[in-house]
């Protein structure tokens, strides 16, 4: 099995500091979602939206990537067939790791969009309601390069193409709540991927995958990783 899919969410980055969505004292829970993270909210209070992705840029700054992040890059560089990792997480941890084939489906903390001509860009400070766009000049037209609720997500047809092509699929740390990307697995099973959990508790769709590992992203990432690194190297491809 030499087609490799890998979808992360935000459990994998729990352990660098990263407050997750949906468990106890997540950073979600102190706000309200339709306030900072729909287009409505923005529309209604952009000062308290860019409030938010400011302090959650500067956050991201402030934190590494850990050993989850770090194996699957060395996955990437090891793998000898094809490989992508698709991330619902909009941290850049998984860059700053090594990893080089990254599709971030929800959009990247650190880009910032002008909605007046289009373009996006890098930023690791604050931006307000009237910061003018570098590009265009005009100022009110920019918002964070991440999809709110009710919003496409981006890359979508890369991802199905790879989906549907796949030989093994893995998903680490994500609660299967989110569509699409809960809807993933539906795919590549019927693509006839072999398909594996890695999460710290059984997802929603935990039922639909056929192998499971469970513990803290730090401990079952890496240890999978050499597992199948192993086997891949020594051409059983027993567990792949
Ligand atoms: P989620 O918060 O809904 O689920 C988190 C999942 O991670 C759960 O299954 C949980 O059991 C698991 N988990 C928690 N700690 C873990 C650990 N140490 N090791 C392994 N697994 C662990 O997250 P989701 O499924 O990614 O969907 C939520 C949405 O929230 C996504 O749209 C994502 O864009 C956004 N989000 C992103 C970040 C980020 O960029 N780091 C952080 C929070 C939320």
């Amino acid at each position: 099995m030499r087609r490799l899919v890998i979808l992360t969410g935000a459990g994998i980055s729990a352990e660098s500091g990263i407050p997750t969505f949906r468990d106890p004292g997540g950073v979600w829970e102190k706000y309200d979602l339709e306030q900072v993270a729909t287009p409505e909210g923005f529309r209604r209070n952009p000062d308290l939206v860019h409030e938010f992705y400011n302090a959650r840029r500067r956050d991201l700054l402030r934190v590494e990537p850990n050993a989850a992040h770090l194996a699957l890059a060395e996955l990437e560089r090891s793998w000898p067939g094809e490989f992508l990792l698709v991330t619902q997480n909009v941290d850049d941890l998984h860059e700053r790791a090594g990893s080089r084939r990254v599709i971030h489906i929800h959009g990247e903390l650190l880009k910032v969009r002008c909605e007046v001509c289009g373009r996006v860009f890098r930023e690791t400070g604050k931006i307000f309601t009237r910061t003018p766009c570098p590009f265009c000049g005009k100022p009110g037209g920019l918002r964070p390069h991440v999809v709110w609720f009710g919003e496409t997500p981006f890359h979508l047809e890369e991802v199905y193409e790879a989906l549907i092509r796949c030989e093994l699929f893995v998903a680490i740390g994500t609660s299967g709540t989110v569509y699409p990307a809960a809807g993933f697995v539906e795919v590549a099973r019927r693509a006839g991927a072999h398909c594996v959990e890695l999460n710290l508790k059984p997802a929603e769709n935990a039922h639909l995958f056929h192998e499971h590992r469970y513990g803290p992203a730090t401990r079952v990432v890496p240890e999978w990783v050499r597992e199948v690194l192993e086997e891949s190297l020594s051409g059983s491809g027993k567990a792949l």
